[in-house]
């Protein structure tokens, strides 16, 4: 065995059918007396059942969480959780809403319970975005980990089938970073390739039949395993494209990360042998970013990035932006095969290495 570095992260997982159900549980195995509830207005409702379950615990419930966790959202929400003399803060709902209960606790150090209904996996990891004057800003703090994560899968089953595959392919890219990450150890490449078998299973059989609750459930804990994965090790080029392009163009998140990991992953491949070697198998295919595209296109995704909004005439604005700053990547950054990744993503093409 080759020498490494593993660092654990603390925290609870609760995973199951209707576990939910044991949030007062949760609540009171803290010592916390009023929950603040967090959700999307779309939640709203959901809200409403968690809040009753609490009974007497039950604070208040904030409903205006949105996409890329703004800085005055997260101000008007601290005033009500500031009235609320709330002690404890619950978040249900997907990575902004969690994004949202993050933002406090790194405000309060009030702990947190997260919730999580989509695939993105924010609930395992110390990492918040944060948007103020449209600049989104990433810092990394164990101030803003969820101390409890409860997975329901029950919560999942109105996740609509669209955005079950793109969440899906979005965890699938945490774990597939993770496997050549600078910082890997072979326990995180354990929970990488488990991650991404158990999604390659679920998201083609949820394509097909959204409330199949065994398929749910096997995403559900893919997408833990995805989570835990992009909690403990960095992320490569994959990652800052989609946030490049995420920011420059305000694309959908986790149709960016879907029609990116492919090409992201073949212009790394020639550099990681090992890690393509075990996306591969837990994918069963022979090539793994081929075997990615093909899974994209069995979720119905969209597969090019001008069919989400980006313009053509920005391919040559998100290459300068991703050479602007140096990261760590297995294959150092090449301008030109940066521009043909991004070209490539943008009309829908299929992915390539392209090295001679
Ligand atoms: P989201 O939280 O924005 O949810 C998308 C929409 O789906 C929302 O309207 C939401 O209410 C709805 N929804 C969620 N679950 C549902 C369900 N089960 N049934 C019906 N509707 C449901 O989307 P997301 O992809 O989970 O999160 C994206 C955000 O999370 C981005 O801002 C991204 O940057 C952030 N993120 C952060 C991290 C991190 O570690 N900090 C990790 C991943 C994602």
């Amino acid at each position: 065995m080759e020498a490494f570095v593993y660092t654990g992260l603390p925290g609870r997982v609760v995973f199951g059918r209707r576990v939910a159900d044991q949030l007062a549980e949760e609540v009171r195995r803290m010592a916390a007396k009023r929950v603040f509830v967090m959700t999307t207005p779309m939640q709203r409702q959901d809200g409403e059942v968690l809040a009753t379950s609490l009974g007497g615990a039950f604070a208040a419930l904030y409903s205006n969480a949105v996409m890329h966790t703004p800085v005055e959202v997260t101000r008007d929400a601290l005033a009500e959780v500031e009235r609320s003399d709330a002690d404890c803060l619950v978040a249900l709902g997907g990575g902004s809403t969690i994004g949202l209960a993050k933002a406090i606790a790194l405000r309060t150090d009030l702990p947190q319970i997260a919730i999580p209904t989509t695939y993105a996996g924010s609930e395992m990891t110390p990492i918040l975005g944060e948007t103020e004057n449209g600049r989104k800003t990433t810092q990394r703090t164990p101030k803003v980990l969820p101390e409890v994560v409860i997975y329901d899968v029950e919560l999942t089953m109105s996740l609509p089938a669209g955005l079950s595959g793109t969440s899906g392919i979005n965890a699938i890219a945490h774990a597939v970073e993770a496997l050549y990450a600078e910082d890997t150890n072979p326990i995180i490449g354990m929970l990488a390739e488990q991650s991404i078998a158990a999604l390659g299973r679920a998201l083609p059989r949820l394509a097909a039949n959204p409330v199949d609750r065994e398929a749910r459930s096997d995403a559900q804990y893919g997408a833990f395993l995805a989570g835990a994965c992009l909690g403990s090790v960095g992320m490569g080029l994959h990652h800052k494209l989609c946030h490049t392009l995420g920011g420059l163009f305000d694309l959908p998140h986790s149709e960016t990360h879907t029609i990116v990991l492919p090409h992201a992953l073949a212009y790394n491949a020639p550099a990681v042998a090992k890690a393509v070697a075990g996306v591969a198998k837990a994918l069963e295919v022979d090539d793994a970013a081929q075997g990615i595209f093909e899974l994209s296109r069995k979720v119905g995704a969209p597969r090019a990035l001008k069919e989400i909004g980006m313009p053509e005439a920005g391919i040559a604005e998100a290459t300068d932006l991703a050479l602007a700053n140096p990261y760590w990547n297995p294959r150092p950054l090449e301008r030109e095969g940066i521009r043909n990744l991004i070209a490539r993503a943008w009309a829908g093409e299929g992915p390539r290495a392209d090295v001679d």
